[in-house]
């Protein structure tokens, strides 16, 4: 790296990543005191997440909040099938499934608006975690991650038996063998990849909407670094050698259990790039005025739609184009 390039690569995200926030302390004693869970669970806060992961949440129209409900419908102590959260000023909270008991936001996909409503809206995390509270989308977040855990906890993967949960939510063990799992999180690596000056390199896959493009991901791999993923994933999605790996920062992306790894990296843009069949559709390289201009407009502009403003990924172009 040339003295020039390492003024240029020296760039931060601007904030934390948005789901990323928390206000809650994660007690991990308080997950084996059964007295003192049991004694806190009447003042409890309860948090339902129905199978689609919504919650139900109110708005005033700028904001939302989660709808937390009492723990009373669950019986007089923490059922087996619910997680604790953590506790904030004094009280506990927990998560559990449920169905909704209202309306519902109906509208999936990438451009959905967060409707505004008097009663609760049962909400996705993904559409509504940017415009939530810091406690409310740490709760939110490690909600969706842990009861998605649990879906795919029920049997052992050594031996296939029936699991129990333990550890107010955060463990199981299985009834055959004894063997202990805890929540599983898959990391995969983020890269923001620029020349060294004011291009940045966007791509878009075959299954997204018309125009959406982002920076380049890929899941980690078996004994893998997460720096060497970062170069092979590159080299494997759009044919470019990258130098000047650098981490940026990290977001959990619990769609089902992922843990986005953010970093940055420079490669040459007069290298051609080779888009990999069936799951690169279109490579470019974008001037960071063009960027700005869209971020400026909420993130879609003319032949470009940005990544949703709760992704990892929205934070890293914001930060770049800051700089
Ligand atoms: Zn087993």
């Amino acid at each position: 790296m040339t003295t020039g390039e390492s003024a240029l690569v020296d760039f931060q995200l601007l904030g934390a990543p948005t789901l990323s926030r928390t206000g809650v302390g994660r007690d991990d004693l308080l997950r084996d005191n059964a007295a003192r869970l049991a004694e806190l669970w009447p003042n409890a806060r309860l948090l339902l997440l129905d199978s689609h992961g919504r919650t139900p949440m109110v708005s005033d129209g700028d904001a939302l909040w989660l709808d937390y409900r009492p723990t009373g419908p669950l019986g007089p102590a923490p059922p087996e099938s619910a997680v604790l959260l953590g506790e904030h000023e004094g009280v506990c909270y927990w998560a559990a499934r449920a169905e909704p008991d209202g309306p519902v936001q109906q509208v999936y996909g990438w451009d959905a608006t967060v409707p505004s409503d008097s009663g609760p809206v049962w909400q996705d995390l993904r559409l509504a975690g940017d415009v939530l509270s810091d406690v409310d989308a740490g709760l939110l977040t490690t909600a969706v991650a842990v009861l998605s855990w649990h879906n795919d906890a029920k049997f052992c993967a050594r031996c296939g038996s029936p699991t129990k949960l333990s550890r107010a939510g955060w463990a199981s063990t299985c009834e055959g063998c004894g063997r202990e799992e805890y929540p599983r999180t898959d990391p995969a690596v983020i890269c923001l990849v620029h020349d060294g000056a004011d291009q940045v390199l966007l791509a878009r896959q075959p299954v997204w909407p018309p125009d959406r493009h982002s920076v380049l991901a890929g899941f980690v791999e078996g004994g893998e670094s997460l720096e060497a993923c970062v170069s092979r994933e590159v080299y494997e999605e759009v044919g470019l050698e990258v130098r000047s790996v650098r981490y940026l920062g990290s977001q959990p992306w619990p769609f089902p259990r992922s843990l986005m790894v953010g970093f940055t990296a420079i490669a040459d843009p007069s290298v051609d790039l080779v888009p990999a069949a069936g799951e690169i559709e279109a490579a470019r390289w974008v001037h960071r005025d063009e960027l700005r201009a869209v971020l400026a407009a909420g993130g879609t502009g003319p032949g470009l739609i940005l990544p949703g403003i709760t992704s990892i990924a929205r934070g890293m172009l914001q930060s770049w184009a800051a700089g």
